[in-house]
């Protein structure tokens, strides 16, 4: 019997397998797909913070910001590249943000040298920018090695039963605890509360004869170039989900896009896609992430909805599935926000650490329950 099993093998399972292993826990982790096959395989992977005036996520994604840029040069210093980063903004409403996220940050903001600016369309060269150090990590590499430790299964999980104190998976594979990081894929246990939205993203490799040394965001995600060749990334398809749509995404409009979308900010001669990776990434309905466990809508239900319609519910009222959580809901942020909530996870199934009810599960079985 294993310590914990972890279904999906992206960021945010490996980041868990990780801490877990660390503390010496048997760990199985299941992919369908093979180990960053989802949306972290696509991802361009770039560490940086969230460029708004303000708001929870904007703190949030600070700190794991602050967080996982220390964990992976420590931890993974050979898959993380440190490279400045230059985010130029698409309007004058993004504009005011970067102006007024430049005066309030603790984070150094740097000037950009010349060579950068030269290297930028001319339209763009006069727009409102931040320029700072950040990161950009090997995502797949990284997966690989945050869960080196534990045991690989390359199988989907189609079978969860909860029996005498045990998960059984698959009728096959036994754990004390269930940890679900399946991103948009559909989802193990149906619960009505938990909604979870998948946008679609490309990224391209593409060799080109324009060197590139730096992380530059504005339209979509150019990365800096290693051996003449550039990633390009973005996600940006909200209409198309491979396990809802008929029809195969068109790879060719795809590369259009990113490529016309890369013209807007920088001029690429010579360009040749050599590779595509396509993965959905997963958000929740209030941009924040989904950590913890999860609670047992029905049974919750008949218990009392005297206590679930007050204004403000006691969340430890609630009834929860036993030894089983949720690491979800990362958005745009995956590779940020992964190693912070894995820590929190971790420490919660291993000592019962609290984790803030903003990231729990249960808010939004409370939303969901009051309009009931
Ligand atoms: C094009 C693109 C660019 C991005 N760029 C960045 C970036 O620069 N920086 C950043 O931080 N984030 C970025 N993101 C977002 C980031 O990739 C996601 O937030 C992150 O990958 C989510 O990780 P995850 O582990 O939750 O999900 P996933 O990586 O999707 O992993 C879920 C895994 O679960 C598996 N799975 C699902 N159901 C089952 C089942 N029943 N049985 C077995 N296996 C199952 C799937 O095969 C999948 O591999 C980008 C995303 C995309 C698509």
């Amino acid at each position: 019997m294993y310590d914990v099993a972890i279904i999906g093998a992206g960021i945010n399972g490996c980041s868990v397998s990780y801490e877990l292993t660390q503390k010496n826990k048997n760990v199985v982790i299941f992919d369908m797909g093979g180990i960053a096959s989802g949306g972290s395989g696509a991802a361009g992977a770039f560490i940086a913070p969230k460029f708004s005036k303000s708001g929870e996520l904007k703190d949030l994604l600070h700190d794991a910001f602050v967080y996982s840029m220390e964990f992976y040069e420590k931890n993974f210093g050979h898959l993380l590249t440190k490279v400045p980063l230059l985010h130029i903004a698409h309007d004058e409403k993004d504009s005011a943000i970067l102006r007024h996220y430049k005066q309030n940050t603790p984070l150094e903001m740097k000037t950009q040298p010349q060579e950068l600016l030269e290297s930028l369309e001319p339209q763009v060269k006069d727009k409102e920018s931040i320029y700072m150090d950040a990161g950009v990590v090997n995502a797949k590499g990284m997966c690989e090695a945050m869960s080196r430790d534990a045991k690989f299964v390359k199988e989907k999980v189609t079978s969860l039963v909860y029996d005498e104190g045990v998960w059984i998976i698959n009728d096959t594979y036994t754990a004390k605890d269930v940890v679900l990081a399946t991103g948009a894929y559909e989802a193990v246990i149906k619960e009505p509360y938990i909604q979870i939205r998948g946008v679609w993203g490309h990224r391209i490799d593409v060799k080109t004869t324009t060197p590139n040394p730096y992380s530059i965001h504005q339209f979509l995600s150019i990365s800096p170039s290693k051996d003449g060749v550039l990633a390009l990334g973005a996600t940006h398809n909200v209409h198309y989900h491979p396990q809802k749509n008929k029809e195969k995404y068109n790879l060719e409009e795809g590369r259009a896009e990113l490529l016309e979308k890369a013209s807007r900010t920088m001029n690429l001669e010579n360009v040749e896609v050599i590779n595509d990776y396509t993965g959905l990434r997963s958000g929740s309905f209030d941009y924040m992430p989904l950590l913890g466990s999860l609670v047992l809508s029905k049974e919750t239900l008949a218990t009392s909805m005297r206590k679930i319609r007050v204004k403000k519910p006691d969340f430890e009222e609630f009834l929860y599935y036993p030894n089983l959580y949720m690491i979800n809901g990362n958005g745009g942020y995956g590779f940020v926000l992964a190693p912070y909530l894995a820590k929190i996870l971790t420490k919660h199934i291993l000592s019962g650490e609290k984790i803030s009810e903003r990231i729990s599960p249960a808010r939004f079985f409370a939303r969901w329950a009051k309009k009931l």
